[in-house]
């Protein structure tokens, strides 16, 4: 288990000037992991995001600037993914977190040691590319938001929701990072409730905010994750857009759920902060009502009452076309905050692992739509258009009820709590571009 230590002081800077700033998301307080390429060099290799810059960890421990127990944590991570880095024990990771901190303190014998060679370490983020962080092995979507499953279906969730957080397998390999285009896809559709399906152009293009975790250590299979130990399998966390055909899904969902719908691709926010770096953002879990059913015992342990919760408050914004050829900025469609979930991951680890099934180092869970009770809340364009019976309006006279082409869609978070520095998670960006001709007939 991760503990408040140093690293999370709020009095700590770094000699890197732009992590300082209040509204970078990457102040020292962060430390998030990811993989980069630079233009022009070598392969995609592991780094840590201070400011505006990247701590190129391979460069860090070929100079051995990185000792002990923290350099096989260090050695784990100077691959093209971070999967084994995932897999390290927690004294590794935090003994890594620590030296990492020291290295980039303003203050200390650490950071004088490299602060003057600092380009042998540090490359500009804006002179990079993101890549995944990890090889997905699988990926899970949950629908753990009240709000999302009372809206989708215009009334109570299922009685099964109250009892366990509903998931389902989503498609690990048509996973991007942020900034991958988004082709509208095709795929079978009814133009009205009582039509017959037709091939074609998605008419119905949505987004869903919505959060994800890296699972670390995971679990060997028949071997089932208790509660108490569910959040030490979760190495970090990172913003995911659940991108959704509407009018293929909706057929989908009369049979085994979610596939074409979904699977066509998934955005995530390229940064993992680690599940150190939020401790100080868990939150108690949000209450249930009294006329509801209790936490099954298997789900449910005084910790994840007390702290299960996440502080993160995540919010997307939308600039069409038009607006980005005027210079009119994007405009915030959604606005709320993780706190508000009904399940949360520590639960989800618990019941997804409680037949046996056995999670990998690298595999990710998402936490479905995160749409909370706040006025702007509503984190899918088919709760804000109420199906499609709506239009939002956005800059002047331009107004959306589904995704057009040239849209970009862009989902941010700052985890919050009194006391600490905010951190943040980066952005995770796509933009739809138009549908590719379908094959015609033969
Ligand atoms: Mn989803």
């Amino acid at each position: 288990m991760f503990e408040l230590n140093e690293t999370h002081d709020p009095q700590r800077r770094s000699w890197v000037d732009s992590a300082n700033a209040p509204e970078s998301d990457f102040p020292i307080q962060n430390l998030p992991f990811g993989v980069f390429c630079t233009r022009g060099t070598s392969a995609p290799r592991a780094g840590v995001a201070i400011g505006d810059q990247i701590l190129d960890l391979r460069a860090v421990h070929e100079a051995r600037l990185i000792t002990g127990v923290a350099a096989q944590a260090a050695a784990a991570a100077v691959g093209p993914t971070l999967n084994e880095l995932m897999r390290q024990p927690v004294p590794a990771l935090a003994a890594l977190r620590a030296q990492l901190s020291s290295l980039l303190h303003a203050e200390g014998a650490a950071g004088e040691s490299i602060r003057g060679r600092a380009s042998q370490f540090l490359v500009p983020q804006e002179r990079s590319q993101m890549q995944l962080p990890a090889a997905i092995g699988d990926f899970t979507d949950f629908s753990s938001s009240f709000t999302h499953m009372a809206g989708m279906r215009q009334g109570a969730p299922p009685a099964a929701f109250f009892k366990f957080p509903i998931g389902y397998h989503g498609r690990s390999s048509s996973i991007r990072a942020s900034g991958f285009p988004v082709v509208r896809p095709n795929g079978q559709w009814a133009a009205a409730a009582t039509a017959d399906l037709q091939f074609g152009r998605e008419p119905r293009l949505d987004f869903e905010l919505e959060f994800a975790a890296f699972v670390g250590r995971g679990n060997d299979l028949g071997e089932p994750v208790p509660i108490g130990r569910a959040s030490d399998q979760l190495f970090g966390y990172c913003l995911l857009n659940d991108w959704s055909a509407r009018g293929i899904q909706t057929p989908e969902m009369g049979g085994l759920g979610p596939f074409l719908g979904k699977s066509f691709v998934t955005t995530i926010s390229p940064w993992v902060v680690t599940e150190e770096a939020m401790v100080p953002f868990h939150v108690a879990r949000a209450c249930r009502r009294s006329t509801e059913p209790g936490v099954p015992p298997h789900l449910d342990s005084p910790e994840d009452r007390r702290a299960g919760g996440l502080s993160v408050e995540v919010s997307a914004e939308l600039q069409t076309a038009d607006m980005k050829a005027a210079a009119v900025p994007p405009v915030r469609i959604v606005s709320t905050n993780l706190r508000h979930l009904y399940w949360t991951f520590a639960q989800m680890v618990a019941h997804q692992t409680s037949n046996g099934c056995n999670l990998q180092p690298g595999d990710l869970i998402a936490s479905g739509t995160v749409s909370g009770p706040e006025p702007q809340g509503r984190a899918c364009l088919a709760e804000i258009n109420e199906r499609g019976t709506k239009s939002l309006a956005l800059a002047g006279r331009v107004q959306r009820t589904w995704l057009e082409d040239g849209d970009e869609l862009t989902i941010r978070g700052r985890a919050v709590a009194a006391g600490y520095v905010s951190i943040g998670f980066g952005a995770c960006r796509g933009r739809v571009e138009p549908a590719i001709a379908p094959c015609a007939p033969s």
